[in-house]
């Protein structure tokens, strides 16, 4: 029998202390921050694209364009940012974290059509190149432009992951992966174009062969974006070591005679719990709610992101 329904409004003063990183400097940092990653990327596409135009290389154009498609991603981060990490409202009592992951949705569409129209662009290349057609040389300083682009790539990387860690957005973190990857995707370019450029008329096959592969990379991030954010669009479950870390922290509240159930959802930033515990029967509401509180207290405790826990209690 349920005997008592708590929830968030009797702890908001706990949730406020943990929810501290939502606030205007917070998200002005995070904005801060993908705006250089942004004006980086369309920089560094218009280099690629220009460069590998004039310098008759497809395999530079086909990274440029991956940083165009990496540019898109921003953009729709920094539009929809500023709102996933609002504080809840009235209108949307759950925070506005969904937000967020439409966000990674489209701008996983964004990345995979562009992924697509490389593939067909390179295979086009390949076979006038099987059917004997000689494909031009790529100039040597085209070289430079991909040297160039990796060492901004690993330096980005490392301010994603250090602003990532101290805003405690895995958004940001994910991101910093995505900057390493280019830095490799690049590398790859710059084998291609290095053998285009050396070793003959016979290996320039390689520059359209590395624009399949970076098109490839690119079909797979635009995947990777995909996946956590459908997961969160259709609530799926959270991880097992989640789930036990809250049972571990419900269990070390007295008075908790079982755990009945342990609902979990990812909404943005937010880990968001339905527990449901019996506690004995002879107990008073206040004391059921006492316990209730204190199992809420102690699971938001348990993790450093913000959290929000619902308790029911029977007995
Ligand atoms: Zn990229």
């Amino acid at each position: 029998m349920i005997i008592h329904q708590h929830n968030n409004e009797g702890f908001s003063g706990n949730l406020a202390n943990l929810l501290k990183t939502n606030d205007d400097k917070e998200g002005r940092s995070l904005r801060k921050v993908i705006a250089t990653g942004s004006l980086l990327n369309i920089l560094l596409c218009a280099i690629k694209v220009i460069g590998g135009w004039i310098g008759n290389s497809d395999a530079l154009i086909a990274d440029g364009f991956h940083s165009l498609g990496d540019f898109a991603t921003d953009i729709v981060m920094f539009l929809f940012v500023g709102i996933s990490i609002r504080k809840a409202t009235a209108k949307y009592s759950y925070g506005y974290g969904k937000f967020e992951t439409f966000a990674s949705l489209v701008a996983s569409a964004l990345i995979a059509a562009i992924g697509v129209t490389l593939i067909v662009e390179g295979s086009e290349r390949i076979a006038a190149f099987v059917n004997g057609a000689i494909l031009e040389r790529p100039a040597l300083w085209t070289l430079g432009i991909i040297l160039a682009a990796m060492l901004m790539k690993e330096c980005l990387y490392r301010y994603y992951t250090r602003s990532g860690k101290k805003l405690g957005s895995s958004a940001l973190c994910t991101i910093a992966l995505h900057h390493r990857a280019d830095a490799f995707a690049s590398l790859a370019t710059l084998i291609g174009v290095g053998c285009s450029i050396f070793f003959g008329e016979k290996l320039r096959i390689l520059d359209p062969i590395v624009t399949l592969v970076l098109a490839a990379f690119i079909v797979v991030s635009a995947i990777r974006l995909f996946i956590p954010a459908w997961r969160e669009l259709v609530e799926h479950s959270l991880p097992a070591s989640v789930i036990s870390q809250v049972r571990s922290a419900i269990e070390t509240v007295a008075g908790v005679k079982e755990i009945r159930t342990i609902r979990s959802r990812s909404h943005g930033r937010y880990y968001i719990f339905d527990i449901g515990i019996s506690v004995a029967g002879n107990l008073t509401v206040e004391q059921g709610a006492v316990i209730a509180g204190k199992v809420e207290e102690s699971v938001a405790r348990a993790f450093d992101r913000p959290v929000m826990v619902s308790v029911t209690i029977g007995v």
